[in-house]
């Protein structure tokens, strides 16, 4: 038997995670939710997937011509799990309502660590899920930053890690969001994204700081980790190589900037021109002395799809073994 599967909130998260559960063998999608009927609420509607809607909305789907399948709560009384991929400030009215129908929810990492104390990762803390709940998917930044943290700490021990972190200003179909021509820092320093990296591995001493570019494809960090050990450059190029989800690429080979990294994604027929990877610049990696430096590129609406998987997984005790769920979800979705 599969396990049923709802979406709350099937926008840039939510879709892309709807796509990926189909895509598995042990999971399915029962339905997704819209509040208000869009393209995007139309296009679920086709692609097959039963939609539900709030109870007081069902009237504006009717006169839009959306067919409707039933309510919020309906789709509650069918799953098994809820993936919550709804914007920031619902989550304890949803949380409420996932814990009167006695069902397990994941929230984004738009939700602070707070409201389920469990957050998640594959690779860093898969079994801390196990059988939760309640859990946490954290947000596509942590995530980007866990993902080459986690290996390089497990080896060589990060003692100190400053990163800045370069980020998009807006996703491809926000037209709302900026700023459009300037940088903006983050002035609050640490910035949350380091504290963040610490609900997954509360030992890493790391230090971040941030800055907004007008800019929608994806997120750039520089990293600078102090480690207990002086590996060579080559040692950590071949440490990355075996990671799940990290993809080296080449500034000789004409992959120069976020935008190639795109293209590549397009051109390998990643589905919506995903690239779920973290990309690292193999010839930005440098160790100098017990320092390595290195760039890594997040393609934020994607990197945390294949985690909302494994995280599915984990909460409903599909697979013990993080290394097996990864690579079921990776073949799945073709990564
Ligand atoms: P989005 O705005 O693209 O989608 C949110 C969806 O929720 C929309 O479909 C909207 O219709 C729906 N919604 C709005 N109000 C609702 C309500 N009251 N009940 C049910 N659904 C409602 O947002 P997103 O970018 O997909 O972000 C969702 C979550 O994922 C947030 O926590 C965010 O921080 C996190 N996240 C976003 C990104 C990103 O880059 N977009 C990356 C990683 C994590």
């Amino acid at each position: 038997m599969k396990v049923k599967v709802g979406i709350n909130g099937y926008g840039t998260i939510g879709k892309r995670v709807a796509t990926a559960v189909n895509q598995q063998d042990d999971m399915e999608i029962v339905g997704v939710t819209k509040t208000r009927p869009t393209y995007e609420a139309k296009l679920a509607v086709q692609l097959g997937y039963p939609l539900y809607v709030p109870a007081d909305k069902i009237e504006d789907f009717k006169a839009a011509g959306v067919e409707v399948a039933g309510t919020v709560e309906d789709l509650c009384g069918k799953v098994d799990i809820m993936v919550d991929c709804t914007p920031g400030k619902l989550s304890e009215e949803y949380k409420a309502l996932y814990t009167k129908y006695g069902i397990k929810a994941i929230w984004q990492g738009g939700e602070d660590h707070s409201l389920t104390g469990i957050s998640f990762n594959a690779l860093a803390n898969y079994k801390e899920s196990w059988g939760a709940q309640f859990s946490r998917v954290v947000s596509c930044n942590t995530t980007g930053l866990l993902r080459t943290l986690f290996p390089i700490d497990s080896k060589y021990k990060i003692k100190n890690g400053y990163v800045t972190l370069i980020r998009r200003s807006a996703d491809p179909n926000d037209s709302k969001a900026g700023p459009i021509n300037a940088i903006e820092p983050v002035v609050k320093i640490p910035t949350h994204h380091g504290i963040d990296v610490q609900s997954v591995l509360p030992w890493i001493n790391i230090q971040t700081m941030a800055v907004k570019v007008p800019t929608t494809l994806m997120h750039m960090h520089t990293v600078a980790l102090e480690l207990g050990a002086e590996p060579s450059t080559q040692e950590i190029i071949d440490l990355f190589k075996q990671t799940p989800r990290v993809k080296l690429v080449k500034s000789k080979d004409g992959v120069k900037s976020t935008a190639q990294i795109m293209d590549l994604a397009r051109e390998i027929g990643r589905t919506r021109g995903d690239m779920f990877e973290i990309v690292v610049w193999e010839d930005g990696i440098k160790m100098v002395g017990n320092v390595l430096y290195y760039y890594q590129a997040v393609n934020q609406e994607s990197d945390v799809i294949p985690e909302n998987v494994d995280c599915i997984r984990s909460m409903c005790k599909l697979e013990e073994d993080p290394l097996k769920s990864i690579a079921k979800t990776n073949k799945a979705m073709g990564i």
